[in-house]
């Protein structure tokens, strides 16, 4: 709609515009905007109101299509820990285009999910409850989102890069024609206001940043450990939308019949707070073990270069690094790795990373704060002996 009155210059008394009379004298209306209003805008015989307008933008501060938003993956009513990461992101980027955070999520029934995010960061969350989005269905779940974001027009938009992120962001890119941008390292505002993400490219030889300045939102997914989450703080206020969408059964083209639960124990690298990681440095399999008594008495859970995943020396749910886990612990022991751009790209955000290698001109340790320059075949058990007293 466009605010207009006739001019002073117009020939006419009255003149009608897209069915709509308008005679000298009246005040400022509504026009629906077409060609024949942007014509007479044109010859000059319409006067807009668009000054004040733009004054009101101000006052009013964040409107609709300003917001950063994340993605609120949730499983069985938990949220994702790297939802939080993300708020933080998402916080920062808001600071500096000076609007709001929203997060948005799907789940059965909004039980404290909301009330989380709020104090997690974000400003806004928008909640969509369905009985059927109780578990993730790609299908629901892509329809759902996907008519939330085209009606509120977010900025910008994170996702985490899980399972559920790397399948659900590609299907909500395509559905509104947008870019996305995955599994980003880095993510800032430019000096000229626009959203660049920054990813590994060429096998880790390069860091590509990528901007997306025709289409929005801008989106991309970040690994688990990437970005810091933020701080709980349950005294934060923000606004609860319920928004409704038109999903059914009949929409569905995949079911879900089961959930069952891996036997397997997992590895939950991007949770621990202290991480012993080898490499081919500990030059046998067996030495592993070494490895696993120390994370025995110190509490750590076992991480691996990829040097040692391809030699079959461990499992692969034990790598670290850009094709690997992303890590953040307290603590970051690497133990004879090199310390290869794809590994530290995995593990140079951990509080505090000693490492231990033979080779002083080693690269890892460009990212230690305690360098030891030793044969791990002696280090490792006058280590565990010290610490057994
Ligand atoms: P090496 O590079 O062989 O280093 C062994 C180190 O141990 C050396 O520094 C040596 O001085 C030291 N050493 C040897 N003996 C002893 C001893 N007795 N005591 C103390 N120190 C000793 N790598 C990853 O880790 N994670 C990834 O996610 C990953 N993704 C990749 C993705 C791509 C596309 C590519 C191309 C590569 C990727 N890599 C990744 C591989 C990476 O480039 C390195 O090859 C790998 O990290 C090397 O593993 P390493 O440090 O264990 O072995």
């Amino acid at each position: 709609m466009v605010k207009v009155k006739i001019s002073d210059s117009c020939p006419e008394y009255s003149i009608s515009i897209n069915g709509v009379m308008l005679s000298r004298g009246d005040d400022f209306i509504d026009i629906e905007d077409s060609l024949e209003l942007q014509t007479a805008i044109d010859n000059g015989y319409l006067e807009t109101q668009q000054e004040e307008k733009s004054e009101e933008k101000k006052e009013e501060g964040p409107k609709v299509g300003e917001e950063v938003w994340v993605f609120a993956e949730q499983r069985h009513n938990h949220i994702s820990r790297v939802v939080f990461e993300l708020l933080g992101k998402a916080k920062e980027l808001a600071a500096e285009l000076n609007v709001k955070v929203g997060a948005i999520i799907a789940c059965e029934k909004d039980t404290e999910l909301s009330k989380q995010l709020i104090s997690h960061g974000a400003d806004k969350v928008y909640v969509i409850e369905h009985d059927l989005l109780k578990d993730y269905k790609n299908d629901l779940y892509t329809t759902a989102i996907s008519e939330v974001v085209k009606q509120e027009k977010p900025k910008i938009m994170l996702y985490g890069a899980t399972h559920i992120g790397r399948d659900l962001a590609p299907r909500i890119a395509q559905r509104i024609s947008t870019g996305l941008t995955a599994d980003c390292t880095g993510l800032h505002i430019d000096e000229t206001g626009l959203f660049v993400q920054t990813r590994p490219a060429f096998g880790g030889n390069l860091m590509a940043e990528i901007k997306c300045p025709d289409h929005e939102p801008k989106m991309s997914t970040v690994r688990p450990g990437i970005f810091k989450a933020t701080e709980n703080d349950e005294s934060r206020n923000g606004e609860v939308i319920k928004v409704d969408v038109k999903i059914s059964e009949a929409d569905q083209i995949t079911k879900l019949i089961e959930i069952i639960k891996s036997k397997k124990k997992t590895v939950n690298l991007e949770e621990s707070e202290i991480i012993i990681s080898g490499g081919r440095g500990l030059c046998d399999k067996e030495n592993f073990k070494i490895l696993e008594e120390l994370a025995g008495i110190i509490g750590a859970e076992i991480g691996a270069s990829r040097g040692v995943v391809d030699a079959g020396w461990i499992a692969k749910d034990h790598q670290v690094g850009q094709t690997g886990k992303s890590v953040r612990p307290k603590l970051y022991l690497a133990c004879g790795i090199s310390g290869a751009i794809q590994h530290r790209a995995g593990m140079q955000n951990s509080e505090f990373i000693v490492a231990v290698n033979k080779d002083p001109n080693a690269m890892i340790f460009g990212v230690a704060d305690i360098g030891i320059v030793a044969d791990l075949k002696q280090f490792l058990p006058a280590l565990i002996a010290e610490l057994k007293k």
